[in-house]
C-alpha cells in the first residue's frame, strides 16, 4: 500500500486543527536540527483504525481516499513522538531539546524532564483549545554505531530498535512527520495488518517474561479495541504465567517496585475502564489473576461478590467518594486466604487505610457475622456496625450470606439514618442540666426510637419523664 498520503489526510482531517499545527511545528524544528521526528504508539494506531472504520463506512478500503464529509475530530490526549539524532552522541539529548524548543513557541505549555530517561514531556493542562494534551517526546533508543552518520540503513535501524522495544506490533507503528517522506508509515512488524485482522500480537516470544505487565496491557487492548489476542501471543502469555514469573518477581521480591507501580497502573486502568468486567474474565480465563497471587482465581463465587459490589456501588457512592476501581480490587483480595491479603495489598502499593481494611477484614467480618446471627434488636445492630466505616461494610456484605447482607443493607439505607426525635436544645427546653449525659440520654432515647418503643416527639417526653426524670 502507498499509505502516505492517506496517512497525511488522516493526521489533517482527523486531528484539531491546533494539533496539527503543533506537530508541524515539532516536526519543523527537528528538521531545522538535522533530525528525524515520528509519531508513534497509540496515536498511530488509533488513527489507523479510525481510518479503517472510515472507509468501511464508505464501503471502501484502506487505500482510498477517506468519505467526502469529514467526521468529527479525534480527541487525542496523549501523543508520543520519536526523536531520532543519527546516532551521534552529541543528540542523545535530542527529546528534550526539542522539547525546549517548543516550550518557546508554547509557552503556555509545561515542561517536565525526565533526565535519566532523555525523555520530556509537555503538559497542556486544560488549555481552551487543546483541551488535556500531554505530548512526550523521546530520543530513539538506541545503541551508538561506528557507522557513518548519514548511513539511510542505520538511520532507519534507530527508529527500528525504538520500535522494536515496544509491547504490541499495533502499539509499534510510526509516522514519519518530517521531511522527506513526510506521512511515511513505518511498520517493521506487520501492524497494519495485524489493525485490519484485528489481532494483538507480540514482536519477540520473551515478551511477557521479559514484562508481565504486557499480559495485562494485552487483555486491555483486546477488550478496548475488540480485538482478538493472537493463539501464539496467547501462548506466550500462558507460558510465562504457568513459569511463575510473577510468583518471583512480584510476590516474593519486594525489590520489584517498578514492576509493582506498573502493574497497578495496568489494574487500575482496567478496573476502572467501563469494559472491567469483560476484561476480566479473559484475565481469569488466561490465568493472569496468578499474578497477583498464585492462588487468585475468578470462581463463581468471587464473580457473584465482584457484580455483587457493582450494586453496591451504585446504591452508596451517591457522594462519589468511593475509588470503585480499588473497591473491585480490594474484592479479589479479600477473596484470598485472609494471611495473604495484607501482603499483597501492600506489594500493589494500594493506600495505607486500604492495606489496612484488608489486613482486619477477617476479624471485622467474624465480629459481625456471629453477632447478626442471633436474634438481635436494631438498637444492638446500629451500635455494632456505626463501628465500621462504609468501605468495610460493604466488604463484609458481599462475603456474607443473603441474610447478613440484607441486615447490613437495612443499616445502612434506614437504620443508620434514623434519628433520635429530641436534640439537646429540647432537653434544655425540658429543663435538663447540660452535661456529660445529655449524650446518655439521647442514646438511650435513639436506641427506644429504633426499637419502635418512641415514635413521636409525644412518646420521646414519656420515655424521658419514665426513665430520666428531671431532677
Ligand atoms: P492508550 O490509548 O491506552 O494510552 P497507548 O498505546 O498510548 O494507549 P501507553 O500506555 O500510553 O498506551 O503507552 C504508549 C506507548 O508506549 C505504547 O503504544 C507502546 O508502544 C509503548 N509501551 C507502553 N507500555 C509498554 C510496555 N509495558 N512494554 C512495551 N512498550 C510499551
Amino acid at each position: 500500500y502507498n499509505l502516505q498520503p492517506l496517512l497525511l489526510n488522516l493526521l489533517r482531517d482527523r486531528l484539531v486543527p491546533e494539533l496539527w499545527n503543533l506537530l508541524s511545528r515539532a516536526s519543523e524544528q527537528a528538521e531545522k536540527r538535522g533530525w528525524h521526528l515520528y509519531l508513534v504508539g497509540g496515536a498511530v494506531r488509533d488513527l489507523l483504525i479510525a481510518g479503517k472504520q472510515e472507509s468501511r463506512a464508505a464501503g471502501k478500503q484502506l487505500t482510498l481516499p477517506p468519505p467526502p464529509l469529514p467526521p468529527p475530530p479525534l480527541y487525542l490526549q496523549d501523543i508520543d513522538l520519536v526523536v531520532d539524532g543519527f546516532h551521534r552522541s552529541a543528540d542523545v539529548g535530542a527529546g528534550v531539546e526539542l522539547a525546549k524548543a517548543l516550550q518557546t513557541i508554547y509557552p503556555e505549555a509545561r515542561l517536565d524532564v525526565h533526565g535519566s530517561f532523555q525523555t520530556a514531556a509537555l503538559l497542556w493542562h486544560k488549555d481552551e483549545v487543546l483541551g488535556s494534551l500531554w505530548v512526550d517526546i523521546a530520543t530513539a533508543r538506541t545503541e551508538f554505531y561506528p557507522y557513518p552518520a548519514a548511513n539511510p540503513e542505520v538511520e532507519a535501524s534507530s527508529i527500528r530498535q525504538d520500535l522494536y522495544r515496544r509491547d504490541f506490533t499495533i502499539n509499534a507503528l510510526a509516522v514519519r512527520l518530517t521531511p522527506p517522506h513526510t506521512g511515511e508509515l513505518l511498520d517493521f512488524f506487520g501492524g497494519l495488518i495485524d489493525i485490519e485482522q484485528q489481532q494483538i500480537r507480540v514482536l519477540h516470544a520473551n515478551s511477557f517474561i521479559e514484562d508481565p505487565t504486557r499480559i495485562y496491557r494485552a487483555v486491555r487492548f483486546a477488550v478496548r479495541l475488540g480485538f482478538e489476542i493472537e493463539p501464539q501471543t496467547e501462548g506466550y502469555i500462558r507460558y510465562a504465567i504457568a513459569s511463575g514469573i510473577y510468583d518471583r518477581s512480584l510476590l516474593e521480591n519486594s525489590k520489584a517496585p517498578a514492576l509493582q507501580t506498573r502493574l497497578k497502573a495496568e489494574l487500575k486502568y482496567i478496573l476502572q475502564a467501563t469494559y472491567w468486567a469483560s476484561a476480566l474474565q479473559l484475565l481469569a480465563s488466561l490465568e493472569a489473576l496468578k499474578c497477583l497471587h498464585p492462588t487468585l482465581e475468578l470462581n463463581e463465587q468471587l464473580w457473584k461478590q465482584i457484580r455483587l459490589l457493582d450494586r453496591w456501588l451504585r446504591r452508596f457512592d451517591q457522594g462519589k467518594s468511593l475509588v470503585h476501581w480499588q473497591m473491585r480490587l480490594e474484592v479479589l483480595i479479600a477473596h484470598l486466604a485472609e494471611e495473604y491479603r495484607g501482603k499483597v495489598a501492600e506489594n500493589l502499593q494500594l493506600p495505607m487505610d486500604s492495606i489496612q481494611r484488608l489486613q482486619h477484614l477477617a476479624h471485622a467480618h467474624n465480629q459481625v457475622v456471629e453477632f447478626l446471627s442471633a436474634n438481635r434488636l436494631k438498637s444492638e445492630i446500629v451500635q455494632l456496625l456505626r463501628q465500621y466505616e462504609l468501605r468495610t461494610l460493604i466488604l463484609i456484605a458481599i462475603q456474607s450470606k443473603r441474610f447478613i447482607r440484607r441486615t447490613i443493607w437495612e443499616y445502612l439505607t434506614i437504620l443508620a439514618n434514623i434519628q433520635s426525635p429530641l436534640s439537646g436544645n429540647d432537653l434544655k427546653q425540658l429543663g435538663y442540666q447540660p452535661g456529660k449525659q445529655y449524650k446518655q440520654i439521647l442514646d438511650k432515647l435513639l436506641a427506644a426510637t429504633l426499637d419502635g418503643y418512641v415514635t413521636n416527639n409525644f412518646d420521646a417526653q414519656a420515655f424521658l419523664a419514665e426513665r430520666f426524670p428531671v431532677k
